[in-house]
């Protein structure tokens, strides 16, 4: 008997059958446009191989207009069907399958020609898109079924109708972005026409016997967005026209609440799905933060969805599914929605990756291949650098020492994880110590290894990690101030008003942390009341009317940067806005382009700009110190001074705009070829 009945039960389609409960979802990663098919197909075959029952590719434009960006990958032509056919085949050869999912991006196309129901901007693009005629909304249609019949002939088993998330399709649902009085604008009915005559068009141009999913948009999370009673409407309508399977879409990308950045609860929008369940007889899938399989189970046993679609942890680990299968389950990589390698590089032109699985989209240039020349490898350090190098090198077969002078694993990782909002850390260290185990690495704890302790090794591997940056503001010797590390292991006592020095990842960390009671991460009703979601039966797109209803701070904190730029500017791109929505909700002043003058009794002194104006004291009971990292290399130093050499890695190597991906990345990538 699995631990997993539900999630691994066979879904029969009536012509095909899934043989589990689970959809890798659409990710859009830039493989495709690196024009390296190859590494594209043994992207998704290694998934395929893992056991997912069905993947989702990237939204592939169904014409030019249609695309993300100019460039985008699609299937405009005939002569892509060849580069899709490699990938197809690739994963029917691993016992895979394989959908494509069509996307038209509409108004939030990255182009200047890009269309839409109607000539309205969004705020997250500066291109005021074309308003389609009567001929020009055929075209689309026209594409898209195109589209689907090339992904027939590209041996596909099926597509993906993007309708959700506020694209090309979603923004004719809503008169937000509908303003048309033709028959494609006004009322619902007109307004659902186009999606609704895509599927039926789509259909026709593929027959019977292939899979046609449609991700609808159950709640927008934007004002004037859709009602349940249409989505309802809407659902029925696709399944009429001939939809196999209908996925969940949350929020639009111009919505200003999160829907999967690590601080929403797991599984936060199950209950939407599952308020569509009966309403239609095809298969539902649920989305969004489902990362475990446990949590998956829960949603399916609970009767949310009849599937759960799962993206970003198949990043972190492709063979999630034969993990579970396996009674392995607490050696899946977890994914842990920091968005760091994966959508803050799509969005910044990169080849998306994993911050824990640094192989994701590198599969044919990473490879972890067993050894031939067993060597003895110390790793001094286990933080995320350490642990990831010294996992690596005993999965390869080499035998591994690491050793630590904390009393327990993780090194910064045990900070983070204090942090509210931020308990997916929890899961990362628990795995890395299970990884340790199943790999057999000796763990050395309590140990400051010196360098008589690493005589004899083979390889000597330094991930010592980091210190603090001591800023030098005169007077910081006072007991109101202290050290970052200090405040998040609750070894100091921190008063009701704090200003913190440093506006970087861990000033922004630490600020979260001294505001918040408890973690509305942690309370699904909590985490709702705070950002304003609600039923969207009860108000239209699931705003509710009052807002954001935040909890009063803890402390009253002022955060500081010397840098005259938009504190927190240089977080991670997809999830710096909500960092700085979270702060502002509960009134953290925010001040930059200051100069530290002194700190004394009366509290912090700060002057602003080179000619140092407008004096102003912070009166403050704690100043908190988050001046950046220096690197740790008194260990390696020493090494080298006595002529051995060793490899540094992570912050121990390069301090500055140090995060866990980059430990990660280089830790892999060094056991991976010694
Ligand atoms: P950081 O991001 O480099 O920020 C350091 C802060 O200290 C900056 O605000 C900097 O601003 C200030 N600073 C630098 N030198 C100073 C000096 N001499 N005196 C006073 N202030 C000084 O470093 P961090 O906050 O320590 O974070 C470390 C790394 O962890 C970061 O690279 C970050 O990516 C990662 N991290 C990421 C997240 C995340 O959410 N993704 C969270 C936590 C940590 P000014 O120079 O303008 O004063
Ligand atoms: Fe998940 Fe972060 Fe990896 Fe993206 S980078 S897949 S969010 S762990």
């Amino acid at each position: 008997m699995t631990t997993y009945p539900h999630m691994l039960a066979p879904l029969d389609l009536g012509f095909t059958t899934l043989k589990n409960r689970v959809l890798m979802g659409s990710m859009h990663t830039n493989l495709e446009e690196t024009g390296d098919w190859n590494r594209v197909a043994e992207f998704y075959a290694e998934r395929a191989r893992g056991g997912v029952a069905l993947m989702v590719t990237g939204g592939m434009a169904p014409n030019r207009e249609g695309g993300v960006f100019p460039g985008a990958a699609g299937l405009f032509s005939d002569k892509d069907i060849a580069n899709h056919r490699m990938v197809t085949d690739r994963v029917h050869q691993a016992d895979g399958k394989i959908a494509m999912q069509i996307l038209h991006a509409g108004r939030y196309a990255y182009s200047p020609d890009c269309v839409a129901p109607s000539a309205v901007k969004s705020p997250i693009s500066p291109f005021r898109p074309t308003e389609l005629d009567e001929a020009g909304i055929e075209k689309q249609i026209s594409d898209i079924a195109t589209a689907a019949f090339r992904a027939r002939e590209a041996g596909y088993d099926g597509v993906e109708i993007m309708g959700s998330e506020g694209y090309f399709l979603n923004q004719f649902l809503v008169t937000h972005t509908n303003k048309r009085e033709d028959r494609w604008g006004g009322s619902y009915e007109n307004r659902m026409r186009l999606p609704v005559e895509v599927v039926k068009r789509v259909r026709a141009a593929v027959g019977k016997d292939f899979i046609v999913i449609y991700r609808l948009s159950m709640i927008d999370l934007i004002p004037n967005g859709s009602t349940f009673e249409e989505v309802v409407t809407l659902a029925k309508a696709v399944e009429a026209a001939g939809a196999t399977i209908i996925n969940t879409g949350i929020g639009w990308h111009e919505a200003r609440i999160p829907t999967i950045a690590t601080s929403v609860p797991r599984a936060a929008f199950a209950w939407v799905t599952q308020k569509l369940m009966g309403h239609v007889s095809v298969p539902l899938i649920t989305s969004n933060r489902i990362n475990t399989p446990e949590v998956a189970e829960e949603v399916l046993a609970s009767g949310c969805a009849d599937m759960v679609s799962m993206a970003r942890p198949f990043l972190a680990d492709a063979h999630f599914v034969a993990k579970a299968a396996a009674g392995r389950g607490a050696q899946i990589a977890p994914c842990i929605a920091c968005n760091q390698a994966c959508l803050d590089h799509t969005f910044s032109g990169k080849v998306s990756s994993c911050l824990v699985n640094p192989r994701a989209c590198y599969e044919t240039e990473v490879t972890i291949t067993p050894t031939k020349d067993r060597k003895r490898i110390a790793v001094v350090g286990a933080g995320p650098a350490g642990l990831s190098a010294a996992i690596t090198a005993a999965q390869r077969g080499h035998s591994v020492t690491l050793f630590d002078r904390d009393s327990r694993i993780g090194g910064q990782l045990n900070l983070a994880r204090q942090v509210p909002g931020k308990e997916e850390f929890h899961g990362l260290v628990d795995w890395f110590e299970t990884m340790l185990e199943e790999t057999g690495v000796a763990v050395e704890l309590n140990t400051e290894a010196g360098c008589a302790d690493l005589d004899g090794f083979d390889a000597v591997i330094i991930a010592t990690g980091v210190v603090p940056r001591d800023p030098e503001i005169p007077g910081q010797d006072h007991p109101k101030v202290l050290g970052y590390i200090d405040v998040l292991k609750q070894k100091a006592e921190v008063g009701p008003r704090v200003a913190v020095i440093g506006a970087g990842g861990i000033g922004f960390d630490v600020s979260e942390f001294l505001v918040t009671k408890d973690s509305p991460t942690e309370s699904l009703p909590d985490w709702m009341r705070e950002w304003g979601v609600t039923d969207p039966s009860e108000h239209r797109s699931g705003l509710a009317p009052e807002g954001p209803q935040p909890d009063a701070p803890l402390r009253q904190v002022t955060l500081l940067q010397r840098k005259a730029e938009k504190p927190g500017k240089r977080l991670g791109k997809t999830t710096g806005w909500i960092h700085r929505a979270g702060l502002q909700m509960k009134s953290v002043q925010m001040k930059s382009g200051v100069n530290y003058e002194r700190i004394d009794d009366d509290g912090l002194h700060i002057s602003f700009g080179e000619t140092r104006e407008q004096p102003e004291v912070i009166a403050c009971d704690t100043i908190v110190l988050c001046a950046g990292q220096l690197s740790d290399r008194s260990l390696a130093d020493a090494l080298e001074a006595k002529g051995v050499s060793c490899h540094v890695i992570g912050g121990a190597d390069v301090a500055a705009e140090l995060d866990a991906k980059r430990a990660i990345d280089q830790g892999v990538r060094l056991a991976a070829s010694l």
